[in-house]
């Protein structure tokens, strides 16, 4: 038997104001693995990161979290979003805190981890992700690449289950682009389950176990990196990477 997924949706859909940005679909991404959706902007990907951490309601379908069905109206929320790390495209770093104040905010206040212990798994993550003298900085004093980073490790600081990176180096010069994938690559090698909605082809050939190509909200294709980006079977998959490639 495999193993149970980490996150499964089935059926999943979602609507906005009456028009369909998810129709049906299905997504299960294993333990240890990495899941890259890629498609056209406004083919769904943030809808679908967003519904995965429930920052949307789905109207139709079902997500599970491990063993747990997250979109049953009895769980809560709250406590399904504190077992999944996000990092979005713009770093959202609070300004008027230090690096280390916000990554220590969440395991402090949400998650009630006292003040030291924090501290020391937040600089020891800082210093994995090459950022060790940057804790006391506040993030105007850091290059766009550096805080990213910081935002990932703000994501990490509370041992998530999942990841959901969504698109975590559009916003940055292309000379910065390096460092935040090269931290995501090491986050493979550590086991770490990701979904990534990227533009970086290049990468998500290299990092990704799987990879979904989104059109208007539909899953068209899905395979592994090699076969979807080697031997894409749809047209429109084709189409998209002949334009992206
Ligand atoms: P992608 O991340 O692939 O660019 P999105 O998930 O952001 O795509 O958007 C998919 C579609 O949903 C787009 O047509 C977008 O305009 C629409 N959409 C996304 N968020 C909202 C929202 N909050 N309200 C209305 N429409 C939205
Ligand atoms: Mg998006």
């Amino acid at each position: 038997m495999s193993e149970t997924p980490v996150l499964r949706m089935e059926s999943v859909r979602k609507t906005f104001g009456g028009s369909v940005v998810l129709r049906d679909v299905d997504l299960e991404v294993a333990p240890h693995t990495v899941t890259a959706l890629i498609g056209a902007s406004g083919s769904g990907k943030s809808t679908l990161l967003r519904c995965a951490n429930l920052l949307e309601e789905i109207d139709d379908g079902a997500i599970w979290l491990d063993d747990e069905e997250i979109t049953d109206p009895r769980v809560d929320q709250d406590t399904v979003r504190r077992r999944i790390g996000v990092v979005f495209q713009a770093y959202n770093l609070f300004p008027h805190m230090t690096v280390l104040e916000n990554i220590t905010l969440a395991p402090r206040r949400v998650h009630g981890v006292p003040r030291a212990e924090a501290e020391a798994r937040a600089r020891e993550l800082l210093e994995r992700l090459g950022l060790g003298g940057k804790a006391g900085e506040y993030p105007d004093r850091l290059s766009g690449g550096q805080q990213q980073r910081a935002a990932i490790v703000r994501a990490l600081a509370v041992r998530p289950r999942l990841l959901l990176l969504d698109e975590i180096t559009a916003a940055l010069d292309p000379e910065l682009v390096g460092e935040v994938l090269t931290v995501v690559r090491g986050l493979k090698d550590e086991g770490m389950t990701m979904v990534l909605a990227t533009h970086e082809m290049g990468f998500a050939r290299e990092v990704a176990d799987q990879v979904c190509f989104l059109e208007g909200g539909v899953v068209h294709e899905r395979g592994t990196a090699e076969q979807v980006f080697g031997e894409p079977r749809r047209e429109r998959t084709r189409r998209f990477l002949r334009r992206v490639v």
